[in-house]
Protein backbone atom coordinates (compact mmCIF):
# COMPACT_ATOMS: atom_id res chain seq x y z
CA UNK A 1 0.00 0.00 0.00
CA UNK A 2 1.25 3.74 -0.97
CA UNK A 3 0.17 6.07 2.08
CA UNK A 4 -2.59 7.87 0.12
CA UNK A 5 -4.62 5.00 -0.46
CA UNK A 6 -5.31 4.03 2.87
CA UNK A 7 -8.69 4.41 2.98
CA UNK A 8 -11.28 5.06 6.54
CA UNK A 9 -13.52 1.95 5.86
CA UNK A 10 -13.15 -1.27 3.39
CA UNK A 11 -15.92 -3.47 3.36
CA UNK A 12 -15.45 -7.37 1.65
CA UNK A 13 -18.61 -9.33 0.56
CA UNK A 14 -18.52 -12.56 -1.60
CA UNK A 15 -21.78 -10.88 -2.95
CA UNK A 16 -21.44 -7.22 -4.12
CA UNK A 17 -23.92 -6.00 -6.91
CA UNK A 18 -21.98 -4.18 -8.91
CA UNK A 19 -25.24 -3.94 -11.26
CA UNK A 20 -23.08 -4.43 -14.46
CA UNK A 21 -25.28 -5.65 -17.36
CA UNK A 22 -22.75 -8.44 -18.32
CA UNK A 23 -21.59 -9.14 -14.59
CA UNK A 24 -24.86 -7.85 -11.94
CA UNK A 25 -23.05 -9.80 -8.96
CA UNK A 26 -19.31 -11.00 -8.10
CA UNK A 27 -17.48 -11.35 -4.57
CA UNK A 28 -15.32 -7.94 -4.29
CA UNK A 29 -14.25 -4.96 -2.05
CA UNK A 30 -15.24 -1.33 -1.62
CA UNK A 31 -12.91 0.89 -0.41
CA UNK A 32 -13.97 4.71 1.31
CA UNK A 33 -12.46 7.68 2.07
CA UNK A 34 -13.81 11.00 3.07
CA UNK A 35 -17.17 9.29 2.66
CA UNK A 36 -15.94 8.43 -1.19
CA UNK A 37 -15.61 5.34 -3.05
CA UNK A 38 -12.00 5.35 -3.90
CA UNK A 39 -11.11 1.77 -4.56
CA UNK A 40 -12.77 -1.57 -5.92
CA UNK A 41 -12.13 -4.27 -6.84
CA UNK A 42 -11.64 -8.47 -6.63
CA UNK A 43 -11.04 -9.66 -3.10
CA UNK A 44 -7.77 -9.81 -2.90
CA UNK A 45 -6.77 -6.75 -3.83
CA UNK A 46 -8.77 -4.96 -0.81
CA UNK A 47 -5.00 -5.16 1.14
CA UNK A 48 -4.37 -2.19 -0.79
CA UNK A 49 -6.24 0.10 0.69
CA UNK A 50 -5.90 -1.13 4.19
CA UNK A 51 -3.94 1.20 6.96
CA UNK A 52 -3.48 1.01 10.20
CA UNK A 53 -6.36 3.80 10.52
CA UNK A 54 -8.89 1.15 8.29
CA UNK A 55 -11.88 -0.48 9.30
CA UNK A 56 -12.25 -3.24 7.63
CA UNK A 57 -15.44 -5.89 7.51
CA UNK A 58 -15.94 -8.84 6.25
CA UNK A 59 -19.72 -8.79 5.55
CA UNK A 60 -18.95 -12.77 4.11
CA UNK A 61 -21.85 -14.15 2.18
CA UNK A 62 -24.38 -10.54 2.74
CA UNK A 63 -24.87 -8.78 -0.20
CA UNK A 64 -23.66 -4.90 -0.30
CA UNK A 65 -25.66 -2.84 -2.78
CA UNK A 66 -25.51 0.66 -3.89
CA UNK A 67 -28.00 2.70 -2.40
CA UNK A 68 -31.83 2.74 -3.51
CA UNK A 69 -32.72 6.03 -5.55
CA UNK A 70 -36.79 7.37 -5.04
CA UNK A 71 -37.26 9.44 -7.74
CA UNK A 72 -40.84 10.73 -7.16
CA UNK A 73 -41.69 10.89 -3.59
CA UNK A 74 -43.74 12.90 -1.43
CA UNK A 75 -42.13 12.17 2.09
CA UNK A 76 -43.64 15.38 3.66
CA UNK A 77 -46.63 14.35 3.16
CA UNK A 78 -46.07 10.57 4.13
CA UNK A 79 -44.25 11.82 6.73
CA UNK A 80 -47.40 14.14 7.98
CA UNK A 81 -49.68 11.45 7.43
CA UNK A 82 -47.78 8.62 9.83
CA UNK A 83 -47.56 10.87 12.73
CA UNK A 84 -51.08 11.89 13.57
CA UNK A 85 -53.49 9.51 11.85
CA UNK A 86 -54.99 5.69 11.85
CA UNK A 87 -53.97 3.30 9.70
CA UNK A 88 -56.89 1.87 7.93
CA UNK A 89 -55.41 0.62 4.67
CA UNK A 90 -56.42 -2.23 3.00
CA UNK A 91 -55.82 -5.48 2.67
CA UNK A 92 -54.70 -5.28 6.60
CA UNK A 93 -58.16 -3.72 6.77
CA UNK A 94 -60.06 -5.65 4.63
CA UNK A 95 -63.38 -4.80 5.35
CA UNK A 96 -65.73 -1.90 6.92
CA UNK A 97 -66.06 -3.82 10.44
CA UNK A 98 -62.20 -3.99 10.19
CA UNK A 99 -62.23 -0.24 9.71
CA UNK A 100 -64.49 0.68 12.13
CA UNK A 101 -62.57 -1.64 14.68
CA UNK A 102 -59.63 0.09 14.03
CA UNK A 103 -60.98 3.69 14.25
CA UNK A 104 -62.84 2.98 17.33
CA UNK A 105 -59.42 1.02 19.03
CA UNK A 106 -57.94 4.55 18.16
CA UNK A 107 -60.28 6.57 19.47
CA UNK A 108 -58.15 7.94 22.44
CA UNK A 109 -55.65 9.30 19.58
CA UNK A 110 -57.76 12.17 18.62
CA UNK A 111 -55.97 15.66 18.45
CA UNK A 112 -58.16 18.84 18.76
CA UNK A 113 -61.43 16.21 18.63
CA UNK A 114 -60.67 14.78 15.25
CA UNK A 115 -59.33 10.93 14.74
CA UNK A 116 -58.24 11.15 10.77
CA UNK A 117 -57.62 7.72 9.07
CA UNK A 118 -55.61 6.90 6.32
CA UNK A 119 -57.06 4.46 3.99
CA UNK A 120 -55.58 3.76 0.34
CA UNK A 121 -56.16 4.47 -3.47
CA UNK A 122 -59.30 2.41 -4.35
CA UNK A 123 -60.31 2.23 -1.24
CA UNK A 124 -63.85 1.40 -2.21
CA UNK A 125 -62.90 -1.42 -4.12
CA UNK A 126 -60.48 -2.38 -1.95
CA UNK A 127 -62.82 -3.38 0.78
CA UNK A 128 -64.36 -6.62 0.92
CA UNK A 129 -68.19 -4.51 0.77
CA UNK A 130 -66.59 -3.16 -2.29
CA UNK A 131 -68.18 0.58 -0.72
CA UNK A 132 -66.79 3.29 1.22
CA UNK A 133 -68.21 3.16 4.91
CA UNK A 134 -70.97 5.27 5.35
CA UNK A 135 -71.83 8.44 7.50
CA UNK A 136 -73.90 6.18 9.57
CA UNK A 137 -71.03 3.75 10.17
CA UNK A 138 -68.77 6.35 11.31
CA UNK A 139 -70.94 7.72 13.82
CA UNK A 140 -71.45 4.24 15.26
CA UNK A 141 -67.83 4.49 16.17
CA UNK A 142 -68.52 8.01 17.70
CA UNK A 143 -70.63 11.48 17.55
CA UNK A 144 -68.78 13.21 20.06
CA UNK A 145 -65.11 12.91 18.09
CA UNK A 146 -65.05 14.27 14.37
CA UNK A 147 -63.84 11.24 12.02
CA UNK A 148 -62.12 11.83 8.43
CA UNK A 149 -61.55 8.57 6.68
CA UNK A 150 -59.30 10.00 3.73
CA UNK A 151 -59.01 7.26 1.14
CA UNK A 152 -56.49 8.37 -1.04
CA UNK A 153 -56.17 12.41 -0.70
CA UNK A 154 -59.07 12.84 -3.31
CA UNK A 155 -62.18 11.12 -1.38
CA UNK A 156 -62.81 11.34 2.18
CA UNK A 157 -65.35 10.00 4.30
CA UNK A 158 -66.91 12.00 7.53
CA UNK A 159 -68.98 11.52 10.15
CA UNK A 160 -71.67 13.80 11.50
CA UNK A 161 -69.73 15.30 14.25
CA UNK A 162 -66.91 15.91 11.22
CA UNK A 163 -69.72 17.92 8.95
CA UNK A 164 -70.97 19.47 11.36
CA UNK A 165 -67.41 21.55 12.03
CA UNK A 166 -66.60 21.29 8.59
CA UNK A 167 -70.09 23.33 8.27
CA UNK A 168 -71.03 21.25 5.76
CA UNK A 169 -75.12 20.49 5.50
CA UNK A 170 -77.79 20.73 3.28
CA UNK A 171 -77.52 24.41 2.21
CA UNK A 172 -73.43 24.14 1.91
CA UNK A 173 -72.24 25.48 -1.36
CA UNK A 174 -68.76 24.39 -2.50
CA UNK A 175 -66.09 26.92 -3.77
CA UNK A 176 -65.58 26.57 -7.02
CA UNK A 177 -61.75 25.33 -6.93
CA UNK A 178 -59.52 23.67 -4.96
CA UNK A 179 -55.66 22.97 -5.62
CA UNK A 180 -56.10 18.96 -6.35
CA UNK A 181 -59.63 19.53 -8.45
CA UNK A 182 -63.43 20.66 -8.02
CA UNK A 183 -64.62 20.37 -4.59
CA UNK A 184 -68.22 18.49 -4.05
CA UNK A 185 -70.08 16.93 -1.30
CA UNK A 186 -72.12 14.24 -2.33
CA UNK A 187 -75.83 14.53 -1.25
CA UNK A 188 -78.45 11.81 -1.04
CA UNK A 189 -82.18 12.07 -2.86
CA UNK A 190 -83.47 14.26 0.04
CA UNK A 191 -80.27 16.75 -0.38
CA UNK A 192 -78.38 15.65 3.21
CA UNK A 193 -74.37 15.09 2.69
CA UNK A 194 -73.77 11.26 2.66
CA UNK A 195 -70.56 12.15 4.42
CA UNK A 196 -68.55 11.68 1.31
CA UNK A 197 -66.59 14.89 0.10
CA UNK A 198 -64.16 15.10 -3.10
CA UNK A 199 -60.98 17.00 -3.69
CA UNK A 200 -61.93 19.28 -0.23
CA UNK A 201 -58.88 18.62 2.60
CA UNK A 202 -57.38 21.38 1.79
CA UNK A 203 -60.81 23.17 3.21
CA UNK A 204 -61.63 20.98 6.10
CA UNK A 205 -60.39 21.98 9.28
CA UNK A 206 -58.43 18.74 10.03
CA UNK A 207 -55.68 19.45 12.76
CA UNK A 208 -52.43 20.77 11.62
CA UNK A 209 -49.30 18.94 12.63
CA UNK A 210 -47.90 21.73 15.11
CA UNK A 211 -44.73 23.25 13.87
CA UNK A 212 -42.19 21.93 16.11
CA UNK A 213 -43.48 18.31 15.66
CA UNK A 214 -42.67 18.83 11.23
CA UNK A 215 -38.81 17.88 11.88
CA UNK A 216 -39.35 15.06 14.10
CA UNK A 217 -42.11 14.07 12.21
CA UNK A 218 -40.06 14.31 9.03
CA UNK A 219 -36.52 12.52 10.91
CA UNK A 220 -38.87 9.53 11.33
CA UNK A 221 -40.65 9.24 8.39
CA UNK A 222 -37.45 8.96 6.64
CA UNK A 223 -36.39 6.67 8.53
CA UNK A 224 -38.80 4.43 8.93
CA UNK A 225 -40.09 4.73 5.41
CA UNK A 226 -36.97 5.16 3.19
CA UNK A 227 -33.63 4.50 5.42
CA UNK A 228 -35.27 1.28 6.81
CA UNK A 229 -35.48 0.12 2.70
CA UNK A 230 -32.28 0.92 1.87
CA UNK A 231 -33.57 4.37 0.15
CA UNK A 232 -30.61 7.52 -0.05
CA UNK A 233 -31.85 9.56 -2.56
CA UNK A 234 -35.37 10.97 -2.61
CA UNK A 235 -36.59 13.45 -5.26
CA UNK A 236 -38.51 14.85 -3.37
CA UNK A 237 -42.08 16.55 -4.37
CA UNK A 238 -42.12 19.70 -2.05
CA UNK A 239 -45.18 20.16 0.24
CA UNK A 240 -44.93 23.19 1.98
CA UNK A 241 -41.38 25.75 2.80
CA UNK A 242 -41.90 24.98 6.42
CA UNK A 243 -40.99 21.00 5.34
CA UNK A 244 -38.45 22.71 3.42
CA UNK A 245 -37.00 24.09 6.33
CA UNK A 246 -37.28 21.27 8.70
CA UNK A 247 -35.35 19.16 6.20
CA UNK A 248 -32.58 22.02 6.26
CA UNK A 249 -32.21 21.82 9.83
CA UNK A 250 -32.33 18.06 9.94
CA UNK A 251 -29.42 17.67 7.06
CA UNK A 252 -27.79 20.32 9.24
CA UNK A 253 -28.12 18.43 12.77
CA UNK A 254 -26.73 14.98 10.52
CA UNK A 255 -29.66 12.72 11.45
CA UNK A 256 -31.55 12.86 7.97
CA UNK A 257 -30.86 9.31 6.91
CA UNK A 258 -31.17 10.41 2.90
CA UNK A 259 -30.25 13.10 0.31
CA UNK A 260 -33.29 15.21 -1.02
CA UNK A 261 -33.51 16.41 -4.39
CA UNK A 262 -36.66 18.84 -3.53
CA UNK A 263 -38.58 19.50 -6.74
CA UNK A 264 -40.57 22.49 -5.89
CA UNK A 265 -44.24 22.44 -6.36
CA UNK A 266 -45.47 24.92 -8.83
CA UNK A 267 -47.98 26.66 -7.37
CA UNK A 268 -48.84 24.09 -4.35
CA UNK A 269 -45.89 25.44 -2.69
CA UNK A 270 -44.45 28.46 -4.49
CA UNK A 271 -44.91 30.08 -7.46
CA UNK A 272 -42.63 29.55 -10.58
CA UNK A 273 -40.69 32.91 -10.36
CA UNK A 274 -39.70 31.85 -6.56
CA UNK A 275 -38.68 28.66 -7.28
CA UNK A 276 -36.25 29.98 -10.10
CA UNK A 277 -35.36 32.26 -7.68
CA UNK A 278 -34.17 29.28 -5.14
CA UNK A 279 -31.84 28.19 -7.65
CA UNK A 280 -30.06 31.56 -7.39
CA UNK A 281 -30.45 32.27 -3.76
CA UNK A 282 -31.10 28.43 -2.04
CA UNK A 283 -33.22 28.91 0.98
CA UNK A 284 -31.12 26.03 2.92
CA UNK A 285 -27.60 26.07 4.72
CA UNK A 286 -26.77 22.17 3.91
CA UNK A 287 -24.44 21.13 1.83
CA UNK A 288 -26.11 21.06 -1.52
CA UNK A 289 -24.83 17.25 -2.07
CA UNK A 290 -27.33 16.48 0.90
CA UNK A 291 -30.01 19.14 0.05
CA UNK A 292 -30.85 21.06 -2.48
CA UNK A 293 -33.79 23.06 -4.73
CA UNK A 294 -33.28 20.76 -7.80
CA UNK A 295 -36.57 21.28 -9.71
CA UNK A 296 -40.17 22.27 -10.38
CA UNK A 297 -42.97 20.60 -10.23
CA UNK A 298 -46.05 21.29 -12.43
CA UNK A 299 -49.65 19.51 -13.16
CA UNK A 300 -50.89 18.88 -16.60
CA UNK A 301 -53.65 16.42 -15.63
CA UNK A 302 -55.31 14.70 -13.06
CA UNK A 303 -55.44 10.96 -12.01
CA UNK A 304 -57.03 7.82 -12.68
CA UNK A 305 -58.69 7.26 -9.84
CA UNK A 306 -60.79 10.45 -9.67
CA UNK A 307 -60.91 10.04 -13.83
CA UNK A 308 -59.70 13.29 -14.09
CA UNK A 309 -55.97 11.91 -16.33
CA UNK A 310 -56.26 13.05 -19.83
CA UNK A 311 -56.86 10.59 -22.10
CA UNK A 312 -57.55 9.64 -25.39
CA UNK A 313 -61.12 7.85 -25.15
CA UNK A 314 -64.02 8.52 -22.95
CA UNK A 315 -64.29 7.52 -19.02
CA UNK A 316 -66.89 4.52 -18.78
CA UNK A 317 -68.78 6.27 -16.10
CA UNK A 318 -67.99 9.96 -16.67
CA UNK A 319 -70.90 10.41 -19.36
CA UNK A 320 -68.37 11.10 -21.92
CA UNK A 321 -65.79 12.83 -20.02
CA UNK A 322 -61.68 12.14 -21.53
CA UNK A 323 -60.20 14.43 -18.44
CA UNK A 324 -58.59 17.65 -19.01
CA UNK A 325 -55.41 19.16 -19.69
CA UNK A 326 -54.93 22.06 -17.57
CA UNK A 327 -51.09 23.41 -18.31
CA UNK A 328 -51.27 25.76 -21.65
CA UNK A 329 -48.43 25.45 -23.86
CA UNK A 330 -48.15 29.31 -23.39
CA UNK A 331 -47.44 28.04 -19.35
CA UNK A 332 -45.24 25.12 -20.34
CA UNK A 333 -42.84 27.24 -22.75
CA UNK A 334 -42.99 29.96 -19.35
CA UNK A 335 -41.52 27.15 -17.15
CA UNK A 336 -39.44 25.68 -19.86
CA UNK A 337 -36.96 28.96 -20.48
CA UNK A 338 -37.42 29.87 -16.33
CA UNK A 339 -36.29 26.49 -15.61
CA UNK A 340 -33.79 26.38 -17.65
CA UNK A 341 -32.83 29.55 -17.05
CA UNK A 342 -31.88 28.92 -13.27
CA UNK A 343 -30.07 25.50 -13.92
CA UNK A 344 -33.28 23.70 -12.05
CA UNK A 345 -34.96 20.50 -14.10
CA UNK A 346 -38.87 20.86 -14.95
CA UNK A 347 -40.87 17.55 -14.29
CA UNK A 348 -44.38 17.90 -15.63
CA UNK A 349 -47.07 15.42 -14.16
CA UNK A 350 -49.01 13.67 -17.17
CA UNK A 351 -51.02 10.61 -16.42
CA UNK A 352 -53.23 10.10 -19.47
CA UNK A 353 -52.00 9.59 -23.06
CA UNK A 354 -53.31 12.25 -24.07
CA UNK A 355 -51.85 15.33 -21.36
CA UNK A 356 -48.47 13.16 -22.18
CA UNK A 357 -48.61 14.38 -25.96
CA UNK A 358 -50.16 17.20 -24.89
CA UNK A 359 -46.57 18.70 -22.69
CA UNK A 360 -44.39 16.94 -25.88
CA UNK A 361 -45.84 18.97 -28.56
CA UNK A 362 -45.47 22.40 -26.50
CA UNK A 363 -41.92 21.76 -25.84
CA UNK A 364 -41.48 21.10 -29.45
CA UNK A 365 -43.84 23.94 -30.55
CA UNK A 366 -41.14 26.26 -27.94
CA UNK A 367 -38.15 24.74 -29.67
CA UNK A 368 -37.46 21.71 -27.18
CA UNK A 369 -35.35 22.19 -24.45
CA UNK A 370 -32.86 24.25 -23.99
CA UNK A 371 -29.49 23.05 -24.73
CA UNK A 372 -27.71 22.43 -21.23
CA UNK A 373 -30.53 22.63 -19.46
CA UNK A 374 -31.63 19.27 -17.48
CA UNK A 375 -33.73 17.02 -19.72
CA UNK A 376 -37.37 17.37 -18.80
CA UNK A 377 -39.32 14.57 -17.11
CA UNK A 378 -42.72 13.52 -17.41
CA UNK A 379 -43.96 12.10 -14.12
CA UNK A 380 -46.33 9.03 -14.72
CA UNK A 381 -45.29 8.60 -18.32
CA UNK A 382 -45.02 5.00 -18.85
CA UNK A 383 -47.92 3.76 -16.44
CA UNK A 384 -50.42 3.10 -19.40
CA UNK A 385 -49.81 3.73 -23.15
CA UNK A 386 -52.59 2.58 -25.55
CA UNK A 387 -51.07 3.68 -28.09
CA UNK A 388 -47.81 3.33 -27.41
CA UNK A 389 -46.25 4.15 -30.89
CA UNK A 390 -47.53 7.81 -30.92
CA UNK A 391 -47.11 8.50 -27.37
CA UNK A 392 -43.18 7.47 -27.50
CA UNK A 393 -42.91 9.20 -30.53
CA UNK A 394 -43.73 12.27 -28.73
CA UNK A 395 -41.62 11.85 -26.41
CA UNK A 396 -38.95 11.20 -28.17
CA UNK A 397 -39.60 14.38 -30.23
CA UNK A 398 -39.53 16.47 -26.80
CA UNK A 399 -36.32 14.98 -25.85
CA UNK A 400 -38.54 14.20 -22.67
CA UNK A 401 -37.32 10.79 -19.90
CA UNK A 402 -40.80 9.18 -18.76
CA UNK A 403 -40.71 8.23 -14.81
CA UNK A 404 -43.41 5.74 -14.43
CA UNK A 405 -44.30 3.80 -11.27
CA UNK A 406 -44.16 0.49 -11.12
CA UNK A 407 -45.86 -0.39 -7.67
CA UNK A 408 -48.81 1.42 -9.62
CA UNK A 409 -49.10 -1.81 -11.30
CA UNK A 410 -50.11 -3.07 -8.02
CA UNK A 411 -52.42 -0.45 -6.71
CA UNK A 412 -54.43 0.32 -9.69
CA UNK A 413 -53.46 -2.22 -12.63
CA UNK A 414 -57.04 -4.19 -11.74
CA UNK A 415 -58.88 -0.68 -12.73
CA UNK A 416 -57.81 0.51 -15.70
CA UNK A 417 -60.57 -1.58 -17.67
CA UNK A 418 -63.21 -0.59 -15.37
CA UNK A 419 -62.29 3.01 -15.75
CA UNK A 420 -61.61 3.11 -19.04
CA UNK A 421 -63.04 -0.39 -20.91
CA UNK A 422 -61.20 -2.22 -23.62
CA UNK A 423 -59.03 0.52 -23.96
CA UNK A 424 -57.91 0.43 -20.45
CA UNK A 425 -56.50 -3.05 -21.19
CA UNK A 426 -54.16 -2.56 -23.72
CA UNK A 427 -50.59 -1.15 -22.70
CA UNK A 428 -50.18 -1.29 -19.02
CA UNK A 429 -46.90 -0.61 -17.66
CA UNK A 430 -44.99 -2.19 -20.89
CA UNK A 431 -41.51 -2.18 -19.32
CA UNK A 432 -40.15 -4.59 -21.42
CA UNK A 433 -41.00 -2.73 -24.45
CA UNK A 434 -39.85 0.23 -23.21
CA UNK A 435 -36.17 -0.99 -22.52
CA UNK A 436 -35.99 -2.73 -25.11
CA UNK A 437 -36.58 1.14 -26.95
CA UNK A 438 -33.40 2.30 -24.84
CA UNK A 439 -35.46 4.31 -22.63
CA UNK A 440 -33.75 4.68 -19.17
CA UNK A 441 -36.79 3.78 -16.93
CA UNK A 442 -36.55 3.78 -13.32
CA UNK A 443 -39.03 2.99 -10.36
CA UNK A 444 -39.89 5.28 -7.36
CA UNK A 445 -42.98 4.98 -5.04
CA UNK A 446 -44.55 8.58 -5.48
CA UNK A 447 -45.54 7.89 -1.49
CA UNK A 448 -48.30 10.13 -0.42
CA UNK A 449 -51.93 9.69 1.27
CA UNK A 450 -53.57 6.43 0.58
CA UNK A 451 -50.41 5.09 -0.87
CA UNK A 452 -49.77 0.84 -0.49
CA UNK A 453 -48.19 0.04 2.48
CA UNK A 454 -45.05 -1.09 1.05
CA UNK A 455 -45.17 1.52 -1.32
CA UNK A 456 -41.57 2.98 -0.39
CA UNK A 457 -40.12 -0.44 -0.21
CA UNK A 458 -37.70 -0.85 -3.60
CA UNK A 459 -37.71 -4.52 -3.50
CA UNK A 460 -41.87 -3.91 -3.34
CA UNK A 461 -41.83 -2.04 -6.77
CA UNK A 462 -38.97 -4.80 -8.02
CA UNK A 463 -41.14 -7.17 -7.56
CA UNK A 464 -43.99 -5.21 -9.64
CA UNK A 465 -41.56 -5.31 -12.58
CA UNK A 466 -41.34 -8.91 -12.54
CA UNK A 467 -44.13 -10.85 -10.94
CA UNK A 468 -46.33 -7.48 -12.57
CA UNK A 469 -49.20 -8.91 -10.12
CA UNK A 470 -52.28 -6.36 -9.30
CA UNK A 471 -54.09 -5.86 -5.62
CA UNK A 472 -56.59 -8.94 -7.05
CA UNK A 473 -53.66 -11.34 -7.86
CA UNK A 474 -53.96 -10.83 -11.79
CA UNK A 475 -50.48 -10.73 -13.54
CA UNK A 476 -50.56 -8.30 -16.20
CA UNK A 477 -49.08 -8.53 -19.08
CA UNK A 478 -46.77 -11.53 -18.01
CA UNK A 479 -44.54 -10.66 -21.48
CA UNK A 480 -43.54 -7.16 -20.25
CA UNK A 481 -41.28 -8.22 -16.54
CA UNK A 482 -38.34 -6.97 -16.91
CA UNK A 483 -34.95 -8.91 -15.51
CA UNK A 484 -33.77 -8.55 -11.90
CA UNK A 485 -30.53 -6.91 -13.07
CA UNK A 486 -32.92 -4.26 -15.12
CA UNK A 487 -34.94 -3.92 -12.11
CA UNK A 488 -32.20 -2.93 -9.42
CA UNK A 489 -30.77 -0.63 -12.09
CA UNK A 490 -34.28 1.03 -12.39
CA UNK A 491 -34.21 1.50 -8.46
CA UNK A 492 -30.42 2.57 -8.64
CA UNK A 493 -28.02 3.83 -11.21
CA UNK A 494 -31.25 4.87 -13.63
CA UNK A 495 -32.38 6.98 -10.90
CA UNK A 496 -29.38 8.99 -10.46
CA UNK A 497 -28.95 9.65 -14.23
CA UNK A 498 -32.66 10.74 -14.51
CA UNK A 499 -32.04 12.95 -11.65
CA UNK A 500 -29.06 14.11 -13.90
CA UNK A 501 -26.76 13.01 -11.01
CA UNK A 502 -24.98 9.55 -11.99
CA UNK A 503 -21.54 10.98 -11.69
CA UNK A 504 -22.30 11.46 -8.06
CA UNK A 505 -24.31 8.51 -6.88
CA UNK A 506 -26.53 5.18 -7.71
CA UNK A 507 -23.30 2.31 -8.38
CA UNK A 508 -20.37 1.38 -6.64
CA UNK A 509 -18.09 3.26 -8.54
CA UNK A 510 -14.51 4.94 -7.72
CA UNK A 511 -15.65 8.84 -7.41
CA UNK A 512 -19.06 8.48 -6.24
CA UNK A 513 -20.28 8.74 -2.86
CA UNK A 514 -19.99 5.69 -0.87
CA UNK A 515 -24.37 5.29 -0.30
CA UNK A 516 -24.40 1.56 0.20
CA UNK A 517 -26.93 -0.59 2.03
CA UNK A 518 -25.97 -4.00 2.92
CA UNK A 519 -28.53 -6.50 2.81
CA UNK A 520 -29.65 -10.32 4.22
CA UNK A 521 -29.78 -11.90 1.46
CA UNK A 522 -29.07 -12.46 -2.03
CA UNK A 523 -31.95 -11.02 -3.92
CA UNK A 524 -30.44 -13.51 -7.09
CA UNK A 525 -30.62 -16.31 -4.87
CA UNK A 526 -34.43 -16.07 -3.87
CA UNK A 527 -37.06 -16.32 -6.09
CA UNK A 528 -39.17 -13.46 -7.14
CA UNK A 529 -41.81 -13.15 -4.12
CA UNK A 530 -38.78 -13.82 -1.88
CA UNK A 531 -37.75 -10.03 -2.66
CA UNK A 532 -40.40 -8.90 -0.49
CA UNK A 533 -38.86 -10.41 2.31
CA UNK A 534 -35.30 -8.66 1.79
CA UNK A 535 -34.01 -7.03 4.71
CA UNK A 536 -31.96 -3.79 4.82
CA UNK A 537 -29.45 -4.40 7.65
CA UNK A 538 -27.41 -1.48 7.37
CA UNK A 539 -27.06 2.25 5.39
CA UNK A 540 -24.57 4.17 4.68
CA UNK A 541 -24.82 7.52 3.10
CA UNK A 542 -21.44 9.38 2.57
CA UNK A 543 -19.67 6.52 4.04
CA UNK A 544 -21.50 7.10 7.57
CA UNK A 545 -23.81 4.45 8.60
CA UNK A 546 -27.31 6.09 8.88
CA UNK A 547 -29.51 3.19 9.61
CA UNK A 548 -28.57 0.19 11.30
CA UNK A 549 -31.29 -2.83 11.76
CA UNK A 550 -30.96 -5.25 15.05
CA UNK A 551 -32.48 -8.20 16.36
CA UNK A 552 -34.77 -6.49 18.56
CA UNK A 553 -36.49 -4.82 15.34
CA UNK A 554 -34.77 -1.51 13.83
CA UNK A 555 -33.09 1.15 15.26
CA UNK A 556 -31.42 4.10 13.57
CA UNK A 557 -28.17 5.60 13.93
CA UNK A 558 -27.98 8.93 14.68
CA UNK A 559 -24.43 10.11 15.05
CA UNK A 560 -23.82 13.36 14.23
CA UNK A 561 -20.91 14.74 11.59
ZN1 LIG B 1 -46.56 12.48 -7.17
Amino acid sequence: MTHGDEADLVLLSNTVLWLREDDPVAPGFVAVRDGVICGTGPRQDAEDFVGPGTEVRDLGDRPLAPGFVDVHAHMEVAARMRYQTVDCRAPQCGSIPEVLGQLRAHLDAAVDGWLVGQANLFFDQKLAEKRLPTRGELDSVSTEVAIALRAGGHITVLNSRALELAGIDAGYEEVQHSITGLPTVVRDNAGEPTGVVKEMDNILPLPQLPADELAPAIQQGVREQFSRFGVTTIGEISETMDGLTAMDRLHQDGILGARVRLYMWVPGTTTLEQACDMAVEPPVASSPELLRVHGVKMFSDGGFSASSAAVKQPYVHEHGSCGEVALSPERIAEALSATAAAGLQLAIHANGDRAQEAVCEAIVAAGGVPDGAPTTRVEHAGNFLPDPETTTGAWAAAGIVPVPQPVFLYTFGDFFPTYLGEYGERGRFPFRDLLNQGWPLTGSSDVWIGSEQQATNPFFSIWCTLARRSFFGQVIDADQAVTLTEALRMHTVNGAHVLGESHMYGSLEVGKHADMIILDRDPYAVDIDGLLEIAVEEVFLGGRTVFLRDRTGDRAESQAG
